[in-house]
């Protein structure tokens, strides 16, 4: 009887099951007063309870979520259902028509650890929503489709459709199987992507804005200056190549992540590039007053896209110029490192400066695009606040990391991880 009342997809008819319990009663009931174990008196009254319940169990509802329930045992589920919903990678709950549990896979336990065979759904996932779908999906046979969010302990948003399975006597569905998406990650990169467009078009708005002031100024009161056109050319010229520099920078880094899955699979010295590197910004370090200190030597073989690696080390390198001038030196150090974490023999660039340093809390975020510790400071320094996020890209490309040193007031050190390889064979 309650397997009948839980799992009615998997017997036929709700009338069917009855009729079956009606004979197989009959049956006991007949072999038992024939064999005396009961008084043929006791037989009948015996066998007309236990049809009158089963009759009576068949025409009985259930149609609704909620409807209340008699305390029946949990119902099992069949080993075909049960391996069908465990083939499944989305979580799945089956439903009987009374709303109750009759099966579920693990990924539906890890989304609801109380659910429990035989007992209401409702009891664990707590929606309105999801009541109404059910019992919608129960009486229209035909899925459902809805979202809800949890704000405990994350937030996090699905989407779940009910969808109908078999048909009872009445036409109606006998079982609702519930499936789950978790559309969180879905949500987050649709965010960034927000966030990111939002931040691109600010940064690209203000150079322009002032480019257009600019323009207007020199069409209207500054037309027969010649000082302050060559003073506002100037100053036009700055935001220009900021403008240029940040189109470039958005153009990496999306071909980077073009790219991402690929390794690049040149082997490339790592100690010609940061020679390269440091001879190139010689002109940044005079004017900041900055000394540039090389330790290379030997060679230092990765498998790498040798451009992209003198992006890295210019960044790294620039920046140290920028934000580290204070300290008056910069310090670079090309070398094979410990062992990474997963037991990688790991190339180590250091990039260190003696400025003024980076608070903890700052440290993590430094490689999200556009952030910066000082915004002011950043653009004064030309920065497009995309420098660390195409390290972090590129590195990743190579199977390698950043790491960052630094406490305020103590310098920065960076410090670029990339896998090593064997030098190139000579031919
Ligand atoms: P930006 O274009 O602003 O230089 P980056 O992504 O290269 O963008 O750097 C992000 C921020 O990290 C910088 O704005 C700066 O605040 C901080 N930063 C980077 N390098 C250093 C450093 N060597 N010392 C102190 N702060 C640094």
């Amino acid at each position: 009887m309650s397997l009948t009342e839980h799992r009615p997809a998997f017997g036929k008819a709700r009338g069917g099951s009855a009729a079956i319990a009606v004979v197989a009663a009959a049956l006991v009931f007949a072999v038992m007063a024939a064999s005396g174990v009961l008084s043929p008196g006791y037989a009948v009254v015996g066998f007309v309870v236990v049809a009158a319940a089963a009759l009576l169990g068949a025409r009985g509802g259930g149609d609704t979520i909620g409807a209340v329930l008699p305390p029946v045992p949990a119902a099992r589920a069949d080993a075909p259902l049960q391996a069908l919903l465990a083939g499944l990678a989305d979580p799945v709950i089956a439903l009987g028509r009374d709303g109750r549990v009759i099966a579920f896979n693990e990924p539906a336990r890890a989304l609801a650890p109380a659910l429990r065979q035989g007992e209401p759904v409702s009891l664990v996932l707590r929606m309105p929503e999801l009541s109404e779908a059910v019992t919608r999906t129960f009486a229209e046979a035909a899925p459902q489709r809805f979202q809800y969010s949890e704000r405990v302990p994350l937030d996090r948003w699905f989407e779940a459709v009910a969808a109908p399975v078999g048909h009872g006597s009445n036409g109606k569905a006998d079982m609702v199987l519930l499936s789950f998406r978790d559309l969180t990650p879905l949500r987050r990169v649709e965010e960034m992507r927000a966030d990111f467009v939002a931040n691109a078009s600010h940064e690209l708005r203000t150079p322009l804005a002032a480019l257009l002031g600019f323009i207007e100024t020199l069409q209207g009161r500054a037309r027969d200056d010649a000082k302050a056109r060559e003073k506002f050319l100037a100053i036009m010229q700055v935001q220009a190549r900021r403008m240029a520099r940040l189109i470039d920078d958005l153009l990496s880094l999306s071909r980077i992540e073009l790219n991402a899955h690929r390794r690049p699979d040149g082997a490339v010295d790592l100690v010609p590039i940061v020679r390269q590197v440091v001879d190139g910004l010689q002109t940044l370090a005079r004017d900041r007053g900055v000394t540039v200190d090389v330790e290379a030597s030997g060679s230092l073989w990765v498998l790498g896209d040798r451009d992209e690696l003198v992006r890295v080390l210019e960044n790294l390198v620039e920046n140290a110029l920028k934000y580290g001038a204070t300290g008056k030196r910069v310090d670079v150090a090309a070398a094979p490192g410990p062992v990474s974490p997963d037991g990688q023999a790991e190339a180590q660039v250091r990039v260190r400066d003696y400025g003024p340093g980076i608070a903890p809390e700052h440290l993590p975020r430094l490689t999200e695009r556009f952030y910066r510790v000082n915004v002011r400071e950043s653009r004064d320094q030309g920065g497009t606040g995309l420098g660390l996020a195409l390290v972090k890209h590129i590195l990743a490309r190579h199977r390698g990391r950043l790491t960052i040193e630094s406490a305020a007031g103590a310098g920065a050190t960076f410090i670029m991880h990339v896998p090593i390889a064997e030098p190139p064979k000579a031919k």
